[in-house]
């Protein structure tokens, strides 16, 4: 059906709709706290942890590990991981280490870019409401580019780790709200902006700045790659 909407001629307005985390957000600073903070809340002064560096860290992020190997890789014992993988799941989102949270280098130019070139400029984002209010807060340039009623979200009380399923599903009820003449383009950081996107026929590229690395992107078969969201911004743009 939203097939239709990139069928419409040059002079129709183009739609960019941006995913958060990994394109305008960096998060890898509160996972890695977070993930630094429970070792010391598991492991007593005598076990011997093996903390990974940041880069460590995020490279086994971006590569999809499970929270088990990581916590292995670690030094926990077996015994330990359900403790570390609860205390990362209550910790990880909570509003106040969010203070941890940047945006990515280029990302504020790239939203302005599209802005001056007339896009309109739009978030879906599994983030939920406050925790997207949150970022908002802390940035409020971000306000300028993407209005109050372009941020897409997950009601407070969804569920987590479903992004793979969930995001089509926020996505398709997004645009049904929407008009349906624009030209529109996704950006995204994970397969769940892949799958989302391609459910809706929207073209999409993934960027990689997020939480993915492109080996894991490329089974999804994205449309294009960009490095951040100023390629892709240029990319797009270039495609006119
Ligand atoms: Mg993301």
């Amino acid at each position: 059906m939203l097939g239709d909407v990139n069928l419409c001629e040059r002079s129709c307005l183009m739609r960019l709709i941006s995913d958060f985390d990994g394109v305008i957000a960096d998060l890898s600073e509160r996972y890695y706290q977070v993930y630094r903070w429970s070792l010391t809340q598991i492991a007593p002064d005598d076990q011997a942890i093996t903390v990974l560096s940041k880069d460590e860290f995020w490279q086994l992020k971006r590569q999809q590990t499970p929270r088990e190997i990581i916590g292995q890789k670690s030094g926990l014992t077996d015994k330990q991981i359900p403790q570390f993988i609860e205390l990362r799941n209550d910790n990880a989102h909570n509003l106040a280490n969010m203070v941890h949270d940047r945006l990515i280098d280029g990302s504020l130019e790239a939203l302005q870019m599209a802005k001056d070139l007339g896009w309109e400029i739009m978030t879906v984002t599994m983030r939920r409401t406050s925790e997207l209010a949150e970022m908002f807060k802390l940035y409020p340039e971000l306000g300028q580019v993407i209005p109050g009623d372009r941020r897409f979200t997950m009601p407070d009380a969804a569920e987590r780790d479903r992004d793979l399923e969930l995001k089509p599903l926020l996505l398709a009820e997004t645009l049904i709200t929407l008009p349906q003449d624009s030209q529109t383009w996704m950006v995204g950081d994970t397969e769940a902006d892949i799958r989302a996107a391609q459910s809706q026929n929207i073209p999409v590229i993934s960027v990689l700045s997020g939480i993915r690395d492109r080996q894991i992107l490329e089974e999804y078969k994205p449309d294009f790659f960009a490095d951040n969201l100023l390629a892709a911004v240029k990319l797009i743009q270039s495609a006119q």
